[in-house]
């Protein structure tokens, strides 16, 4: 009730595109009914929940907050969800975000713009810009996201909350709406880590339907994130601070940051990485080409948006739906990813690309043979006003400079609300371990806050 009412009265916000009162009320019950007859309760009992609008729920709306696919109905439950169920959660609603989630500010929906609470002229972040909205307005308690790019971090970074994105393999992709195939990963967004840890428990692990979802061992995350450890060796790149386009506030709180880390006797170590410049193009290059194939299945033909009058002609059948159906920044990534992978230009873009990101992850591994930790800005920015960038779509992928390394190598990230700028504004401070060391990441963020 407290949720549906929060959900009520904060619908300025924009950040559900679907809610479920009668459906959330009646899992409630049956719920309650399944405690009160002594029966064994899940671990997410009466978990009020939000999933992002690219996570396939049954028989819900499933839409990447794009025309093209207003109004379909998801036919079965990503792994995700089927788990979150099954440990007994309430998903009460579904997340507006940026259209296929490309973006990083949520103004891409067709929905229109996520509003940020803490001042509602601002955007809340993107892609996953309603559920982070969805959390830091208590519009429930924990929600899904999926961070391609940032989509979980620089939202939690915008909205004071905590943004996980778990290894790529940790949790099963089966269900969710594929934008760049080897980079997607589902994240949770939430007020705390100890949430935060309890959700990735319950979604991660092996799955028969992702052959990527890895067969390692969950942790349990929660018990481990009061066990003790060694302090852990914490690193950071000094290029990553020294970046001209970093806010003079934001480098000088994480400056200051890693010197109280010192003073508390953690051992910290500056690390070079000269390859800072290459990232986001690599990274434009790579999710474009994969989005480009990904995308080429909503054509119209069996589901989804068709224009009227029904074209006869196939090419102008698909033309017409793929044209009328898709915004204006899908359109421009379909349109660079298929440019990427063209016969005179796969050498020179796709090629290259992939042998930049396999560099970058012979670099990582040797950063982690160092630290434990690596810490970095989630954004240059605190979050800006509604407008004031999207007219420039390459100032928007430059800012996606702190977050697209880790799903470029595949190690885990998280952000967690620190800092507040002398503007009001919150920001994050970004960590990342090597792969499936979730475990040291939700630590030492624990110890953090
Ligand atoms: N801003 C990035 C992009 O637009 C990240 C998106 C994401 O993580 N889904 O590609």
């Amino acid at each position: 009730e407290f949720y549906l009412q929060q959900i009520e009265q904060q619908q300025q916000l924009n950040a559900l595109v679907a809610v479920f009162p009668q459906e959330a009320k009646q899992q409630a019950e049956l719920l309650d009914a399944k405690r009160k007859a002594g029966s064994a309760t899940g671990k997410l009992h009466g978990v009020v929940l939000t999933v992002k609008d690219v996570i396939a729920w049954e028989q819900h709306p499933l839409s990447a907050s794009s025309n093209i696919l207003k109004g379909f109905h998801s036919i079965y439950n990503s792994t995700a969800v089927q788990k979150l169920l099954a440990e007994d959660a309430i998903i009460i609603g579904i997340n507006n975000c940026d259209e296929f989630a490309m973006g990083s500010s949520n103004e891409n929906s067709a929905f229109g713009p996520v509003r940020n609470k803490i001042d509602e002229s601002r955007v809340p972040g993107g892609s996953s810009g309603g559920s982070a909205v969805a959390v830091q307005a208590h519009l429930c308690m924990v929600s899904l996201g999926s961070d391609t790019g940032g989509s979980v971090r620089q939202p939690a970074d915008f909205c004071n909350i905590v943004g996980v994105k778990p290894t790529y393999g940790r949790v099963s992709r089966h269900g969710l709406i594929a934008y760049g195939s080897s980079f997607d990963q589902i994240g949770i967004l939430a007020n705390n880590v100890e949430d935060a840890a309890l959700v990735l428990a319950v979604i991660a692990g092996a799955d028969d339907y992702d052959a990527t979802v890895s067969t390692l061992p969950v942790p349990s995350y929660s018990e481990e994130l009061l066990s003790s450890s060694n302090k852990p060796v914490i690193g950071y790149f000094k290029q990553t601070l020294q970046h001209e386009g970093l806010d003079e506030e934001i480098r000088s709180s994480h400056f200051a940051f890693i010197e109280q880390l010192k003073q508390d006797g953690y051992e910290v170590k500056e690390l070079e990485f000269d390859l800072i410049d290459y990232i986001v193009p690599t990274y434009y290059v790579l999710t474009t080409a994969e989005a480009s194939s990904n995308l080429s299945r909503f054509d119209g033909v069996r589901y989804g948006y068709q224009a009227t009058p029904v074209k006869e002609e196939l090419t102008e059948f698909y033309s017409a739906n793929r044209s009328e159906g898709f915004g204006k920044e899908v359109q421009r990534r379909i349109m660079l990813g298929t440019f990427v992978l063209s016969a005179g230009y796969y050498d020179a873009y796709y090629t290259k690309a992939q042998q930049v990101r396999r560099k970058l992850y012979e670099q990582t591994k040797l950063v982690f043979s160092e630290v434990d930790v690596l810490l970095m800005p989630v954004s240059p920015s605190t979050a800006f006003k509604i407008g004031e960038k999207n007219s420039n779509p390459v100032e928007m992928y430059l800012a996606d400079i702190y977050t697209v390394f880790a799903n470029l190598v595949g190690i885990p990230g998280l952000s967690i609300p620190l800092f507040q700028h002398s503007n009001g504004l919150p920001f994050g401070l970004q960590m990342m371990t090597k792969h499936f060391d979730e475990v040291s990441l939700l630590r030492l963020a624990h110890t953090f806050m």
